[in-house]
């Protein structure tokens, strides 16, 4: 069975305030990117933590995307094919996407597991970018792309990011677990319950 554990707000708080100051010295982020629902809580922590005085708070926009795990009908098909769906995004028509054009954009999630999710996010916003670049007549700004997560699972990724934002350092998780199933505090439905769980494994 897989091992469960469970994390508290106090520690997420405390992860967003660890890996800010590498965030601000090594990203210089001007948006937040929050892929929801796990992104959110995050993203708005860490705003508070990349405040500096005199410069105005970090904007977040938001987008939603679900894992679908697809089995196949055809049993001659045995691989499991793992589709991400946009339950929300940014719009290309408006001023939403163009608002990422030039500038150095952080994705914040909660965890990194099968890498999938954020594979398909930070190929589909480079994409979206390039088009409101050209439709805009603004293709010579560079977008820079990095990533925070709390928690990166050590184990055979199925998404790939990158090779330059790997190897640049644009990726930056707060902790490297095993493969374990993380309980976060925004899912519980009794938080008493949920922090006696993570106070009983700590
Ligand atoms: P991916 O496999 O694409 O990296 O992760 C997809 C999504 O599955 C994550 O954004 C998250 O919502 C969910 N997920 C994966 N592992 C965990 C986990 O250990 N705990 C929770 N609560 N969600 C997870």
């Amino acid at each position: 069975m897989v091992e469960k554990v469970w994390v508290t707000y106090n520690q997420v708080h405390k992860l967003c305030q660890e890996s800010a100051d590498q965030i601000l010295s090594e990203f210089k982020p001007n948006l937040m990117v929050a892929i929801g629902g796990g992104g959110y809580v995050p993203a708005r922590i860490l705003r508070s933590f990349l405040k500096r005085d005199g410069n105005p708070n970090i904007p977040i926009q938001a987008i939603g995307l679900s894992l679908y795990e697809q089995i196949g009908t055809d049993p001659q098909v045995e691989e499991i094919g793992t589709k991400v769906t946009r339950t929300q995004w940014l719009d290309l028509s408006s001023l939403e996407m163009a608002n990422l054009i030039g500038k150095n954009v952080l994705i914040v999630d909660e965890v990194d597991d099968t890498r999938t999710t954020l594979q398909y996010a930070v190929t589909e916003l480079e994409k979206d970018v390039a088009t409101a670049a050209q439709m805009s007549g603004r293709q010579g700004e560079k977008t820079n792309f990095s990533i925070f997560v709390l928690h990166n699972k050590d184990k055979p990724k199925r998404g790939h990011l990158p090779q330059d934002m790997m190897s640049e350092g644009r990726y930056i998780a707060a902790r490297t677990v095993g493969d374990v199933w993380i309980n976060y505090p925004w899912e519980a439905t009794d938080i008493d319950e949920h922090d006696k769980m993570a106070a009983s494994k700590a």
